[in-house]
């Protein structure tokens, strides 16, 4: 698994700032789709800031159809991309509208290599789908998105 951190080239606020937490806050790895076609983080960080007026981008990591990871937050930033799980979640993105297709093979075996790696560094975290979050409203990831295949 390649991971590739471009946190620095991506889109965020002048003026807003996220909130950080200690990493022993992390309780929930927390699965998602870009609910697109395409898209790559920079597209995704640019629509989170200047169309939503968010600090920067919700996810802390984007995984491409050809299976390379981009780190795209610290793990110590509180993004947005699931409310009522943000304080605790780690947002992971894979590109992808899984309504309507199915993730690669590629993007599983990524997801399924970070989520291991993420477990081994925070032993006590929840693997979860965006729509298992308590209140939310949405099929994110997807209804076509293999959730037998996760590691949970
Ligand atoms: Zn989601």
């Amino acid at each position: 698994m390649r991971i590739i951190d471009i946190r620095e080239d991506l889109a965020r606020s002048r003026s807003r700032k996220y909130a950080t937490r200690p990493l022993r806050k992390i309780e929930k790895l927390v699965v998602h789709h870009s609910g697109t076609r395409g898209g790559t983080p920079k597209s995704f960080a640019w629509y989170h800031v200047h169309a939503r007026g968010w600090p920067g981008i919700g996810y802390h990591y984007v995984i491409s159809p050809d299976g390379v990871v981009f780190k795209t937050n610290a793990l110590t930033t509180v993004s947005y991309h699931a409310r009522g799980a943000n304080l605790g979640g780690v947002g992971i993105c894979l590109v992808g509208d899984f309504n309507r297709s199915e993730p690669t093979d590629a993007q599983m075996e990524a997801l399924t290599e970070l989520l291991g790696l993420l477990l081994h560094h925070h032993p006590g975290a929840e693997i979860v789908l965006h729509r298992e979050v308590k209140g939310s409203r949405t099929s994110c990831p997807g209804l076509k998105f293999p959730a037998e295949g996760l590691p949970r």
